[in-house]
C-alpha cells in the first residue's frame, strides 16, 4: 500500500460538482482508499492566465496500484467526467484534471510519468492545500519539506479558500 496525493482541478462546467464527483469516483474505485481531503480552493489560472479560474483540492489515498495503473484509473475517471484531450490546449480549460503528486516517497521518470509530478513546487494552487494536510512531508528529489517549498515560492498566484474570493 502506497500513500498518495492526487491534485484535482476544474475550470470549466459545474466545477464544484465535477470536483465532487472526481472525489466519488476515486472512492468508488477498486483499489483506491481515500483517506481525507483538503478544503477546496478557488485559485488564479496558472500558465495560460486568460481563462476561467480554477477550484483545487488535495486527496489523500491510499493504494496497492503501481503509479502507472493509478494514472489510467485517473485519466479513466476524467473521461468519465467529460474530459476529451484532443480538444485541449497546453494548461488550458478542462472540466477535471488529475495530477499524482506524490506517490509515497518514490522517484519515477519515464515518458507517460513524472513523480513527484514536476511542476508541483512552482505551484501554489498544489502547494496551499498540500500544506494543509503534509506540512512536513519530505519532496524526494529536493528534500525540501512541503512549507519550505511553500515559502520558496517566487510567483505566487491567487489561492482563495472556496466561497472566500471577492469578484
Ligand atoms: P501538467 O502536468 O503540467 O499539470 P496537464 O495536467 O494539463 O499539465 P495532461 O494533459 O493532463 O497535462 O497530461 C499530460 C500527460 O502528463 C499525461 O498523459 C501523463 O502521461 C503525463 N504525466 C506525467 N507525470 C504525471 C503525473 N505526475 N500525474 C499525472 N500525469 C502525468
Ligand atoms: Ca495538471
Ligand atoms: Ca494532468
Amino acid at each position: 500500500m502506497t500513500i498518495v496525493y492526487l491534485c484535482l482541478g476544474s475550470n470549466t462546467g459545474d466545477r464544484l460538482k465535477l470536483i465532487e464527483q472526481a472525489v466519488s469516483l476515486l472512492n468508488l474505485a477498486q483499489d483506491i482508499k481515500l483517506i481525507r481531503t483538503s478544503a477546496l480552493y478557488e485559485t488564479e489560472p496558472w500558465g495560460v492566465k486568460d481563462q476561467n479560474w480554477f477550484l483545487n483540492m488535495i486527496a489523500e489515498i491510499k493504494t496497492p496500484l503501481s503509479a502507472q495503473d493509478l494514472l489510467i484509473k485517473c485519466q479513466n475517471i476524467e473521461r468519465t467526467l467529460g474530459r476529451n484531450r484532443e480538444k485541449e490546449t497546453r494548461w488550458g480549460e478542462r472540466p477535471i484534471d488529475i495530477d499524482i503528486i506524490f506517490y509515497g516517497k518514490e522517484i519515477i521518470n519515464t515518458q507517460f510519468l513524472t513523480i513527484p509530478h514536476k511542476h508541483m513546487h512552482e505551484r501554489a494552487f498544489v502547494l496551499v492545500p498540500l500544506l494543509e494536510l503534509v506540512p512536513d512531508f519530505v519532496h524526494p528529489v529536493s528534500n525540501k519539506t512541503v512549507s519550505e517549498l511553500y515559502d520558496d515560492l517566487e510567483d505566487v498566484e491567487d489561492v482563495y479558500l472556496y466561497g472566500t474570493r471577492v469578484k
